[in-house]
Parts: C-alpha cells; sequence; structure tokens
C-alpha cells in the first residue's frame, strides 16, 4: 500500500521530542495560550520572517479573525477563488461580509490577478488569494492592484507554509498572512491549529484580543471576540516539527520535481515548474480528463491519491448564490479534471516509482 500521507512515519522521526513536550505541558498545569503558545508564535514569526505571530484555535479562525481585526464585516465584499477548500469563503462569511469569487489562472490554478480586479465594486474591501497547494500566488500583481484600489490583502497561506513569491515569504506580504496547523498540512499539530502572520502592530493586538473574548484585561471586553485560542500541549508540539520543516519541504520539493520529470512522457498535465518562486508543494497534483478512472487504477492497486477539490465552493450546496454553473470555467474544469498524488517528505523514489509505473499501465494498458 502507498499511502497518500504517512504521518505515522513523521511521528517516528519526532515522536520522542513530542512525547517530552507534551508531558511538560501536562505536567505545568498550564493547558491553553501561556508560554509554550508565546513562544511558538515568536519562533513562527521568525521563521516566516515577520514581526507578529498570533496562534489560533485554526486556520479557519486565523482567516476569520485577520479579516475582522482588520474591520471586514457586514456590507463589505472580499473577492477570493472558487478553488479552494471552503474556510476560505466560509470565514468571509464568518465576518459578516460577503465573498465574490473570481475564476483562476489555468496555468497556476491560483486567482487570476486580473480576474480578481474585474471582480472589484464599490464595496469590495479585500483580496483574499489562496495559495493553493503551496504554489504561491501572484503577489505582486496582488499588492499592485490592493495599493491602486485602495484594497487590503490578505493572504490564506494554509497550504503555504515558507513558501516564497519572488523572494518574500507568504504570509508577510498580505496586511496578515493566515496558516493553518491541521495535522495533514505541511506543518500540522496532533489536532488543530492555527496563526495569523503581520507586520502590523494594531492587526497583531486586535486578532490576539479577538481570539481571546476581545480582552486585554481579562473580564474587560473592548472588543466583541470569540474563543479562538491555541492550546499549549499544540504549540509545543508544532515546536518540536518547526525546526524540521524546511528540510521536510526540501524533501516534498525533490519529489515534485522527480513526479515531473517521471510523469513528463505522459498525456498528463504536470504542475507548473515553480520558476523563481518557492512552492511548498503541500499537494502535488496532475491533471487528465480521465481523473475518476485513473483514481479507480490506482486504488486498485493500493495506492491512495485525493481531490483537491472535486466541487468548487460556488458549486457547493452549503454556499448558494455566488455564481452558477458556467461562471468559473477555469475553476470548474480544474475540478473534473485534478489529482492529487502520494507526496510526503518520507516517501522514497521506489515508492514514486510505483506510482508512476501504475499510472503509466492505467493510461496505455
Ligand atoms: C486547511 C485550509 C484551511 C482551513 O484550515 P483549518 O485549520 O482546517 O481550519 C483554509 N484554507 C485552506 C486553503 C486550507 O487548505
Amino acid at each position: 500500500m502507498i499511502p497518500f500521507l504517512d504521518l505515522a512515519a513523521q511521528y517516528a522521526e519526532v515522536g520522542p521530542a513530542i512525547e517530552e513536550a507534551a508531558l511538560r505541558v501536562l505536567r505545568s498545569g498550564g493547558y491553553v495560550l501561556g508560554p509554550e503558545v508565546a513562544a511558538f508564535e515568536k519562533e513562527f514569526a521568525r521563521a516566516i520572517g515577520t514581526t507578529a505571530c498570533i496562534g489560533t484555535s485554526t486556520g479557519t479562525s486565523a482567516l476569520w479573525l485577520a479579516l475582522k481585526a482588520a474591520g471586514i464585516g457586514s456590507g463589505d465584499e472580499v473577492v477570493t477563488t472558487p478553488s479552494t477548500f471552503v474556510a476560505t469563503v466560509a470565514a468571509i462569511l464568518q465576518t459578516g461580509a460577503t465573498p465574490v469569487l473570481a475564476d483562476i489562472d489555468p496555468e497556476t490554478w491560483n486567482l487570476d490577478p486580473q480576474k480578481a480586479e474585474d471582480a472589484i465594486g464599490p464595496r469590495t474591501r479585500a483580496i483574499l488569494p489562496v495559495h493553493l497547494h503551496g504554489r504561491p500566488a501572484d503577489l505582486s500583481a496582488f499588492e499592485d492592484i490592493c495599493r491602486r484600489r485602495n484594497l487590503l490583502l490578505v493572504e490564506d497561506a494554509a497550504q503555504a507554509h515558507l513558501a516564497e513569491s519572488r523572494g518574500r515569504r507568504c504570509g508577510t506580504v498580505g496586511r496578515a498572512g493566515c496558516f493553518s496547523f491541521y495535522p495533514g498540512k505541511n506543518l500540522g499539530s496532533a489536532g488543530e491549529g492555527g496563526a495569523v502572520t503581520t507586520s502590523d502592530p494594531d492587526l497583531a493586538r486586535r486578532v490576539r484580543m479577538l481570539r481571546d473574548w476581545g480582552a486585554e484585561r481579562k473580564y474587560h471586553h473592548e472588543l466583541a471576540g470569540s474563543n479562538e485560542r491555541l492550546h499549549s500541549i499544540q504549540a509545543a508540539i508544532l515546536r518540536c516539527k518547526l525546526p524540521r520543516l524546511a528540510a521536510w519541504n526540501r524533501k516534498r520539493a525533490d519529489l515534485a520535481v522527480r513526479y515531473n520529470r517521471i510523469l513528463s512522457n505522459l498525456p498528463l498535465g504536470l504542475p507548473a515548474p515553480a520558476g523563481d518562486d518557492v512552492h511548498a508543494w503541500h499537494v502535488y497534483a496532475i491533471r487528465t480528463e480521465r481523473r475518476d478512472a485513473l483514481q479507480a487504477a490506482l486504488a486498485a492497486k493500493d495506492i491512495q491519491s485525493g481531490i483537491h477539490y472535486p466541487v468548487p465552493v460556488h458549486l457547493q450546496p452549503a454556499y448558494p448564490g455566488l455564481g452558477g454553473a458556467g461562471s468559473f470555467p477555469e475553476s470548474e474544469k480544474l475540478a473534473r479534471e485534478t489529482l492529487s498524488l502520494p507526496l510526503f517528505p518520507e516517501m522514497t523514489e521506489s515508492q514514486q516509482d510505483q506510482v508512476a509505473e501504475a499510472i503509466e499501465e492505467a493510461i496505455h494498458g
């Protein structure tokens, strides 16, 4: 069997350090926020290359708290992509604002800056690009649009830990960067976690307050916040993994480049090379019109695969009113064709060769 990802293999590497850290927290008697969270925030901010990091309960809460802290709410519109996990759009709705979608660039599969600009209206307050699969969105273009149109740039960097767009880390270019530490992400907790990164001290202060009931002083509530705190034990676990993140990402990148090489002779759409950018390779996805048949052929050989994502957000029954079928043709085409192959830092070249052979056999018989 070849798994889609292998968190048990990762645990074998960091397990002893994690167990020691978890015991330290359990014995300390402090389980929410506290010194472990503060230390992780400092270390993650340094790793990303910004001044402030605020740990949150999830990546979803990082997104809606960053938007809310920036003053976005009812009556405002936020432009984003339909090719994302629903949390991006749900977070906009949770602030009371209205999501407005724009289609993706067919080469990068990320929000197309020109189409995003075309979607701007009198109520637009922010653009929220997603670094899908860990490939940096065109941050320079979004920065330029936001400067010209006086809009806020917030990054959904939930899949893009340590990715770089033209020499700048994802999560440091917009007013805020929003990260997830869901277990399967490039940097994952043993449960749930997220973070907002920013170099704006006022925004940092507001996110810090909002995640803990809007109070800087206990029981003195200045802002209408919520309970979106990061747990101490998750912060301690993340601190064990953070020093290994860059090496894990390099292994992902090596495997991704190798996939592109060994699959290059097959009639498949392969992810565009990263060029001057640093891609986090959270997901390695190929494209084929015979996606479902290929996925079934891999499953028959005990090779796991995934689809990120099979239904674009505007076609999800839970999120009506964002545009009917045909509204965002590039996103809809990607949803029909995309197939995510196994990719994780511990994957061996022989496992990867087996995946490639199974794909070749499925295509050529
Ligand atoms: C994982 C993810 C989120 C949500 O993060 P959670 O920690 O699961 O709440 C948001 N956006 C994208 C693009 C994601 O991949």
